[in-house]
């Protein structure tokens, strides 16, 4: 059976832009595909602190994490669904070092996203933090997972596991793991044309980021409702003075129109021609403001529907199943590296 796996780091209150590109499409594709694929929503935990965190928050957070994936709409009675913490399954860890003896330094150093957030965090640039793609690549590998539904900002982290999975399969046993399909092929499978890539609201030439420090720039999940519709009406925009999709010239704009599309379940082109030729930002931001605030409103209603013992129970059977089938292709991997009979 085919496994479909993502995660939400845990480290800070996740966004709209967390919600719609890794929430969002693994709940389409679990409708889709959970009748005969294995739907592997995990929270990854140990990934929480590569960059600062009050770790006083985040067991808290880690159970919140949980709830919101519930409250996006995942069937947890569904038994393809997994839902586990990567803190409680050790194998993660284990192939994980195993992976690092695999890894070429200079390729580990060409990823982005370390020299983006290690300039972002150039007080607190630690070995974790560098290594983090590697315990990614532990995440998926364990799983024999063949789509992980992410954000255009995880394609490079995704094509270095698909590496390091190639490279042991060349030099151990060609069938050790299941190498997870490249970047064009996990774009069709989540029905887009490519990566999704949310705004920051203050500064759109920037992805929309959980981790950064100006609350202006995201909305988080948990925002009041109406404040968070204020952010909306003061989304950085463009001075063109009129409504069009280009994410070149007016990426501000461009990331309304997407965010209005997405949280509404319709279609992109449909939203652009209901705006095409208007000039009223106020009018464009209005409305996705109402959008954001319904939005968060109606969420925060389920989330807290959901108790922590709706989760504890969740996470017993997410987590055992996850034990099994992780500490099997640790063995498997254990063997081929020479460490186990
Ligand atoms: P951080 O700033 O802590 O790195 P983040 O917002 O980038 O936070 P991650 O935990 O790194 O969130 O990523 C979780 C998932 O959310 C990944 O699949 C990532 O691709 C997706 N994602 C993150 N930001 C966006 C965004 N702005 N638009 C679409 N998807 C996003
Ligand atoms: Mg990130």
């Amino acid at each position: 059976m085919r496994t479909i796996l993502t995660g939400v780091r845990a480290n800070e209150e996740p966004t709209i832009g967390n919600f719609l590109g890794a929430y969002k499409s693994m709940i389409s594709l679990a409708h889709e595909h959970a009748a005969d694929s294995n739907i592997n929503m995990f929270v990854p935990d140990l990934h929480s602190f590569t960059t600062p965190i009050d770790h006083d928050k985040l067991y808290d957070q880690v159970i919140k994490g949980v709830k919101y994936y519930i409250a996006a709409g995942l069937d947890i009675n569904n038994p393809n669904i997994h839902i586990y913490r990567q803190s409680h399954v050790p194998a993660h860890s284990e192939l994980a070092w195993i992976l690092d003896c695999f890894t070429p330094f200079g390729e580990a150093s060409r990823m982005t996203q370390f020299k983006e957030k290690s300039e972002e965090h150039s007080n607190a640039v630690t070995v974790g933090l560098f290594n983090y793609p590697i315990l990614m690549a532990a995440d998926i590998l364990l799983y024999d997972a063949e789509y992980i539904p992410l954000g255009e900002d995880q394609f490079q982290h995704l094509e270095l596991a698909r590496n390091i999975g190639i490279r042991m399969n060349n030099k151990f046993d060609k069938g050790l793991f299941t190498i997870p399909a490249p970047e064009e092929e996990q774009v069709k499978f989540m029905h887009l044309e490519k990566g999704l890539r949310i705004r920051s609201l203050v500064d759109p030439t920037k992805k929309m980021s959980k981790s950064s420090e100006n609350q202006k720039s995201k909305i988080s999940l948990n925002d009041n409702p109406a404040e968070a519709a204020k952010k909306i009406m003061s989304a950085t925009t463009d001075s063109e003075g009129v409504i069009r999709f280009d994410m070149i010239n007016q990426p501000g704009i461009s990331n309304l129109l997407t965010i209005e599309a997405l949280l509404n379940d319709r279609d992109i082109q449909d939203v652009i021609s209901d705006w095409a030729g208007q000039t009223s930002y106020g009018d464009l931001k209005k409305k996705v403001a109402e959008t954001v605030e319904h939005f968060l409103a109606d969420f925060q209603e389920k989330v807290a529907a959901i108790s922590d013992e709706q989760v504890e129970a969740v996470l017993q059977k997410g987590e055992a199943y996850a034990n099994t089938v992780a500490n099997t292709k640790l063995a498997q991997v254990q063997r081929a590296v020479g460490v186990r009979k």
